[in-house]
């Protein structure tokens, strides 16, 4: 297949809230030598594009917003041996993702099993694979592992409450209402606790009342107003895991802090160095999907909107009204 496709692309013209979002219509061309053109069944809404789109995180506009997303193979470029035309793939990590087509590096794509549906794949790729590796990598828990997990609601939250359940691991979730405390109860969480009801001192004696004593480890995707409740519930030698900044980015931190709370570690992991080749990427995504498959683990869809609805699919985002992911369908 030599030519060009026209497609829908979400594109951000200059950096800005949701408000700046426009769909084009555009020209795809032609697949590359080691590259795939993908006709898109769903892309995925994520907090990392949010910090693209703002410029937080720069990236020169404009560009075509997206970091994940599934498809079915359209055509292959020269020298492509991973996938052929017709093959169900995902993907991760690739900018660009949000358009009914796009052309991608075929070592990003990885095959998805006939078990799993193409929008739950999208939907698993950023958020499933990284509650995978915090849970299996990051910290090795087991059924001895006492875990904090903070908007254990969310997408992120929901899949490291169900992931740390199937460990063995006791849970203590907290959540910004009534109603997601119970969506994390229904996850499996041990112990769940309103954070909006706490200052972070307040906050961390709940934790610590709730769990016996103080945490092993925390996972942090909320930032800037769970930080220091999360250091204060942390058992001497605990991990501080800081994988995210949804309430703002965390002010820089004193090392005396860490010996202060207990000689505690803290990491800011990022899923890309744990998909870090072809191989891993491989392993972590087809252990994603056979837990999927198996009904073992569960991806929360809360919406699917078109390219078009894309700024209420981001202020709801943005906003805290949902509760799991937030699908794109071009
Ligand atoms: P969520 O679905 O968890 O949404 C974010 C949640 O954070 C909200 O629903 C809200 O829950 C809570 N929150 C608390 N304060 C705020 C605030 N001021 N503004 C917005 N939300 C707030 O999102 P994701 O699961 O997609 O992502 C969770 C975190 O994980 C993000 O920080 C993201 O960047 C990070 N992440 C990191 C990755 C990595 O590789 N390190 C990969 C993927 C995601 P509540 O109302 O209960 O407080």
């Amino acid at each position: 297949m030599t030519e060009t496709m026209k497609a829908q692309a979400l594109v951000v013209p200059l950096p800005g809230d949701a408000s700046v979002l426009r769909v084009h219509e555009r020209e795809v061309p032609p697949p590359g030598a080691g590259q795939v053109r993908v006709q898109v069944a769903a892309a995925g809404v994520n907090f990392i594009d949010t910090y693209q789109r703002s410029g937080v995180y720069p990236v020169a506009t404009p560009f075509v917003l997206g970091m994940e997303g599934a498809g079915t193979v359209e055509s292959v470029g020269e020298g492509v041996s991973e996938v052929s035309p017709g093959d169900r793939v995902a993907w991760a990590m690739q900018l660009g993702s949000a358009a009914s087509v796009a052309v991608l590096p075929a070592q990003a794509l990885v095959p998805v099993p006939e078990s799993v549906e193409l929008d739950v794949a999208a939907a698993a790729m950023l958020q499933a694979m990284t509650a995978h590796f915090l849970v299996h990598d990051t910290y090795l828990c087991d059924e001895g592992t006492v875990a904090l997990v903070h908007a254990a609601a969310g997408g992120v939250g929901q899949l490291l409450v169900q992931l740390l359940k199937a460990k063995g691991s006791t849970v203590v979730a907290t959540a910004g209402s009534a109603d997601k405390l119970q969506i994390a109860r229904s996850r499996g969480a041990d112990h769940v606790i309103g954070y909006h009801e706490h200052d972070p001192e307040s906050l961390a004696s709940a934790v610590r009342e709730a769990a016996g004593r103080g945490v092993d480890v925390v996972y942090d995707g909320v930032g800037q107003s769970t930080f220091d409740a999360s250091l204060a519930s942390l058992r001497p030698r605990g991990l501080m895991v800081l994988f995210g900044a949804a309430s703002g980015p965390v002010p820089p931190v004193d090392p005396q802090r860490l010996n202060v709370g207990g000689s505690l570690y803290l990491t800011r992991p990022t899923l890309g160095h744990y998909i870090a080749d072809r191989d891993q990427l491989l392993r972590r995504s087809s252990a994603v999907f056979e837990l999927i498959g198996s009904g073992r683990l569960e991806i929360a869809i809360d919406s699917r909107r078109p390219l078009s609805e894309a700024r209420a699919a981001y202020e709801a985002l943005e906003g805290r009204t949902t509760t799991g992911k937030v699908l794109l369908v071009p």
